[in-house]
């Protein structure tokens, strides 16, 4: 077992890991940038795309570039460094570090080294595209990105189709229609789902509907950065399949988290009801 005390007097240096904006400069905190001004050195993903950063908040501090490629080469002169008591800051190209991006390797060495790892809050498309997706936000399940080969993402949302949570993935977009229409295919085609588009940025834009839907709307063609979002399996076997009367599997999709138009959709399509009406008995309750 070990304990750290974030911020006690400690042996060593300290790693902070400072997240970034995801695309609108505003939504840097007043602590990163601190934190950036008054580490010793920045470790970036990619220093140029970062510099940009830095040079907006006039933060000076050596920057070397820290990435996928040169993780295992740079973890020992890090560590190094931070054993002589260096304070070092790592920062991805846009939000937290370590999510879907570099980092993890470097909080395990500075673990194992018993150097202390501090964590920054910030900004990370999941968490602002779940809270307006409007699906049930917790509990979630956080998967990143799939697969890109076809048969391998189907292999991958096999095992995920019966979740119960709401599931948020990453999608690059030249691959987010062939990876909804793997989706369609696993999940089926009504499955409550929403794209959060261009999250912080003039264009952000979320879609919201079902999976076919969402899939025939990025077929027309769509640019920018995406969020994946999909609901939860609310009947994942035959025995789970809820009972009761329409309004009563409304009231309990309710309860279970989903929003009153979502729980009312699902049921009217479940039972092939007409949703209207459906709305209108709920309304009346
Ligand atoms: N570390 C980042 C985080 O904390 O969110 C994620 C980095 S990952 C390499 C990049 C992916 O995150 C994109 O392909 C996209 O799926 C998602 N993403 C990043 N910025 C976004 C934005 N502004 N709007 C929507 N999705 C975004």
């Amino acid at each position: 077992m070990q304990v750290q005390a974030s911020f006690q007097e400690h042996p060593t240096g300290t790693l902070y890991l400072v997240p970034t904006p995801i695309g609108n400069l505003d939504d840097m905190t007043f602590r990163a940038i601190k934190v950036l001004k008054e580490a010793e050195l920045i470790c970036a993903e990619d220093t140029r795309h970062t510099r940009q950063l830095l040079n907006h908040f006039a933060i000076e501090t050596k920057a070397i570039s820290f990435h996928e490629h040169n993780t295992e080469q740079r973890i020992p002169e890090l560590i190094n460094r931070l054993k002589q008591g260096a304070t070092l800051a790592q920062c991805s190209d846009a939000g937290m570090p370590s999510i879907s991006d570099p980092g993890k390797e470097l909080v395990a060495a500075c673990i194992e080294a018993g150097i202390a790892v501090v964590p920054l809050p910030g900004a990370n498309a999941a968490l602002t595209a779940l809270i307006a997706s409007g699906l049930c936000p917790q509990p979630f399940y956080f998967y990143g990105f799939l697969e890109r080969k076809h048969q391998q993402q189907v292999t991958e949302l096999e095992q995920l189709k019966n979740r119960r949570e709401t599931m948020i993935f990453y999608e690059a977009p030249h691959r987010l229609a062939k990876t909804l229409a793997s989706m369609v295919e696993v999940f089926g085609k009504d499955r409550p789902a929403v794209l959060a588009r261009e999250l912080t940025k003039r264009y952000e834009e979320f879609a919201r509907g079902s999976l076919d839907e969402l899939l025939s709307w990025a077929k027309e063609g769509v640019r920018g950065e995406f969020v994946v979002m999909v609901a939860g399996n609310d009947h994942p076997t035959e025995e789970d399949a809820p009972t009761g009367s329409p309004l009563e599997q409304i009231k309990a999709a309710i309860e279970g988290g989903q929003s009153p138009n979502v729980a009312i959709k699902q049921v009217a399509k479940r039972l092939g009801l007409n949703r209207q009406e459906l709305y209108r008995q709920y309304h009346q309750l």
